[in-house]
């Protein structure tokens, strides 16, 4: 039978209860899935890594729980034994294991504490899922081959980086192997580096993710040496100030269709962060898994019409995305979402997309938020409308302050930005019961909170340096940075492409 898995990433700062897990996992089996993925990298409080217990992490007592509770459903571990081990490397403990200093998301292959360090992060995980595929992940390992260490490793070799990313997860496969399991790895290094197929056992399944086209092509380079393949598309949240249905259904049909002859297919669902609401998205969830079992119900805006969402979903992912700029389908993490949560300075959002969002495309993206909220009555279908509401608020309020204090009108500039405070604070109660309702990010009701804190420092800045204090007028991309200095005109924080080195 061919494997149909959902897999849902938790690393974002997901703080799932037990009760969420048995959620995620009845929505799994009720849309036919025969696999529920867990992308877990730091936020798995295995035994080995007392010292990177974040808060709200996975342990494994829920883990043995859910496979209990849903013997049919296999919950398969992601785990990531080289890049995505941002969680570990950015800790005063992990820090040890990093490629570089203070930079990227990759330890190093060829430090012996940290290849020590994946083996027990790997038996841990063998103990807690009794489920026979493990994922050992692989993906994204742009940090290759860059500290002096590893280059004195590969030496010689016709492909360093290859070599390198060959040795590490050749061994952790085998380790998988040796424990009666079957080991699972990203195929994107592999593609890259084909010739390191050849060091992986037979029995390794390659996951090839293919988000913005099929897998045709490329799930045939992953199974060059007689390795399973199996297609994975993703559902396209992150790209999005909510989610992009149309891509995400184009993506999903694409991969399937492609992935008939192979082993299965694994629908991702990633970063639940940054506003991200997971269990707005379970109709596609559903919509999926029957489709992945041949019964095709319509287009994706029909599932959202039986879950009684249709309208809120044709205004947010239909109306929305065609006002373009920040809202419009994009192969990277939403600019809009990081801009306002994810730097700690929501001007940054004003300064990026102030022009388009003070014009009719703002009045458009503001309208179309209020009648999203008129058009559910559900929490979590709420929040997504409130944020997009917020983000355009905000940005308007930043340009009548910019105008303000332009014209040396500080009183003014700050009675435009005054009420941002209170928007933020309307944010983080949003994020705070969505933590509660879905184990949303704890992350993200600090993230409001700074940036409510940052509104309130920006006021006491136009305050004292609005009127030519300085004998000049920082620019307003300057003095609402958090980095601004009086009398460093020159702003030599910014100035350098060193400057955070
Ligand atoms: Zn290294």
């Amino acid at each position: 039978m061919p494997i149909r898995m959902w897999m849902l990433d938790l690393a974002r700062e997901q703080a799932p209860t037990r009760d969420h897990l048995y959620q995620y996992a009845s929505i799994a089996q009720e849309a036919g899935f025969t696999h529920l993925g867990l992308y877990l990298e730091h936020r798995f409080a295995y035994p080995s890594t007392p010292w990177a217990h974040g808060k709200g992490a996975v342990t494994p007592a829920m883990v043995r729980d859910v496979a209990s509770e849903f013997p049919s459903l296999e919950i398969v571990p992601f785990i990531n034994l080289l890049g995505h081990v941002e969680g570990l490397i950015y800790t005063e403990e992990g820090k040890q294991y990093r490629e570089e200093l203070f930079k990227g998301l990759q330890a190093c292959p060829s430090c012996p504490e940290f290849v020590d360090l994946c083996g027990k992060i790997l038996d841990d995980t063998l103990q807690a899922f009794s489920s026979q595929i493990v994922h050992i992940g692989g993906d994204e390992t742009a940090q290759l081959n860059v500290c002096p260490r590893c280059q004195e490793a590969s030496e010689g070799q016709a492909d360093p980086k290859g070599w390198l990313y060959a040795r590490h997860f050749g061994a952790l496969a085998q380790k998988v192997v040796e424990a009666g399991r079957t080991p699972a790895v990203w195929g994107d290094i592999f593609l890259e580096h084909p010739e390191a197929l050849a060091t992986l056992p037979q029995s390794t399944i390659l996951f090839d993710w293919q988000y913005f086209s099929g897998v045709a092509d490329t799930a045939k380079k992953l199974g060059f040496h007689g390795h399973q393949v199996v297609g994975c598309p993703t559902i396209h949240t992150y790209n999005a100030v909510w989610c992009h249905l149309k891509e995400t259904e184009q993506n999903i049909r694409q991969v399937a269709a492609d992935s008939k002859d192979l082993s299965g297919t694994c629908l991702t669902m990633w970063e639940g962060g940054l506003f991200g609401t997971y269990d707005t998205l379970f109709p596609i969830v559903d919509w999926a898994g029957k489709l992945l079992q041949g019964h095709d119900t319509g287009d994706l805006f029909r599932a959202y019409d039986e879950a009684g969402q249709g309208k809120w979903a044709r205004l947010m992912a239909d109306e929305i995305p065609a006002l373009g700029g920040p809202f419009a389908f994009s192969k990277i993490r939403n600019g809009l979402k990081c801009r306002m949560l994810l730097y700690s300075n929501p001007f940054l959002a004003w300064m990026h997309h102030g022009e388009e969002l003070n014009g009719p495309a703002g009045d458009e993206a503001f309208a179309i938020a209020n009648k999203a909220l008129q058009a559910t009555d559900d929490e979590a279908y709420k929040l997504p409308a409130v944020f997009l509401r917020s983000a355009v608020e905000f940005v308007r309020m930043a340009e009548l302050a910019h105008k303000e204090y332009a014209l040396c009108q500080p009183d003014a500039a700050i009675g435009h930005i005054a009420p941002a405070r209170y928007l933020f604070e309307t944010l983080e109660r949003t994020a705070k019961s969505a933590h509660t309702r879905i184990g949303g990010s704890l992350a993200d009701i600090e993230r409001c909170k700074a940036a409510r804190l940052h509104v309130e420092k920006v006021m006491d800045r136009l305050r004292k340096y609005g009127r030519r204090e300085l004998g000049y007028l920082p620019a307003f991309e300057v003095i609402t940075n958090p980095r601004f200095m009086p009398h460093d005109q020159g702003c030599w924080w910014l100035v350098n492409q060193w400057a955070n080195q």
